[in-house]
């Protein structure tokens, strides 16, 4: 799977680092893998066959193996992208599959090209692999069943990847298809219909047949066509403003020398759910409600902010266009907008989600206004 940030500018990366860790650095992409898939690892480990003594073992090295190819897959999208200029933030391994946070928009062929190359790198390991099954086949050698099982994973894989449905690479596929027809607002609402249709087919046969996994899947798959669809739209909704005319101005700060209990304090008094925290006059961190929350339940009211708080949090500038930044709100509770001329002061302004919100109604209101209704 892919995920496009259309943002230009460098800036400290959020790395959502709190959930995931890094595991490598490929062609200069840090590739991490989610605390879940660790989970998975542990629950397999722990309740995987384990009747049959070594079986829990191998399916773990399996499972790793897995998603060795699975970080092969997003490779391939990131190293695609790269020839057309784009930059891959992170690679991201998660349970259901991996994520490539591909910044930028690419044009629609660009975008056919990064989609398929995912799916074409399992293509390529799974023929390699069943063609080293059937050359080796009389070796008698105990490696051949894992190649085997492999293989067909990875062409399982490749299949899957395909089916034309968001958030799988044959979504993107399809709308980069439609998209050299229609405009990209429009291509990928068809493509999110087509997903949508798919996965509430799929949902029904699996309701049927008692499929939890397939349940699971099918209603994400629904969810992430909509939130695709919805993403696009706003980002075409606010373009041409920038991020300065949306922003909040006013808002109150936390010091790292707060402890937990000043800070909700502080939250309880007013609607603001996410705090930037200062040491004197410079931003440190941001301190959003849900780490509060955590942060209460692990340590306690009197724990510092500072102990909390993230320190890789999510900037943007006045002038960027807003189109922009809703990506990043998609991972992430708010952004920072930090003045270039004074980086370390008081952030000028912050965006939320519910900020964008708030933002369309006024748009909406405002050319109501104009339009004489
Ligand atoms: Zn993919």
């Amino acid at each position: 799977m892919t995920q496009n940030n259309n943002h230009g500018t460098p800036e400290p990366r959020h790395t959502d680092s709190g959930a995931s860790f890094l595991i490598a650095t490929i062609a200069g992409i840090p590739v991490r893998v989610h605390f879940t898939f660790l989970l998975l690892l542990i629950f397999i480990a722990a309740y995987g066959q384990g009747d049959v003594k070594g079986q829990s073992a191998y399916t773990v090295v399996f499972v790793i193996l897995l998603f060795a190819c699975v970080a092969l897959h997003e490779l391939g999208h990131a190293l695609t992208a790269r020839r057309y200029g784009l930059v891959t933030r992170s690679i991201v391994l998660y349970p259901i599959g991996g994520i490539a946070s591909i910044e930028g928009v690419p044009e629609p062929r660009q975008e056919l090209w990064i989609a398929l190359a995912g799916p074409m790198v399992n293509f390529v390991i799974g023929a390699l692999g069943l063609l080293t099954y059937y050359l080796m086949q009389d070796s008698k050698s105990p490696v051949l069943h894992t190649v085997l099982e492999l293989s067909q994973a990875n062409l399982i894989l490749a299949a899957f990847n395909l089916i034309p449905a968001f958030p799988m690479d044959g979504g993107r596929i399809l709308r980069a298809l439609i998209a050299g027809k229609v405009d990209r607002v429009r291509a990928t609402d068809l493509a999110a219909q087509v997903g949508k249709f798919i996965a509430v087919v799929v949902g029904v046969v699996a309701i049927y047949k008692l499929d939890l996994f397939l349940t699971i899947l099918a209603v994400f798959v629904y969810m992430a066509a909509d939130a695709e669809n919805n993403m696009v739209r706003t980002r075409a909704l606010v373009s041409g403003h920038t991020v300065k005319e949306a922003m909040i101005r006013q808002f109150i700060t936390l010091s790292v020398g707060d402890t937990l209990r000043d800070a909700s304090e502080k939250m309880l008094q007013g609607t603001q759910h996410d705090f930037p925290v200062m040491i004197g006059d410079s931003l440190a961190g941001v301190l959003s409600q849900r780490q509060l929350s955590l942060g209460l339940i692990e340590s306690g009211p009197d724990a510092y902010v500072a102990g909390v708080m993230t320190r890789d949090y999510p900037t943007a500038e006045p002038e960027e266009a807003l189109s922009d930044l809703i990506q990043r709100l998609e991972s992430t509770d708010a952004v920072m907008v930090i003045d270039p001329k004074d980086p370390g002061a008081i952030p000028a302004g912050m965006i939320t989600q519910e900020r964008i919100v708030e933002f369309l109604v006024l748009l909406n209101s405002r050319n109501a206004a104009h339009n004489g209704g």
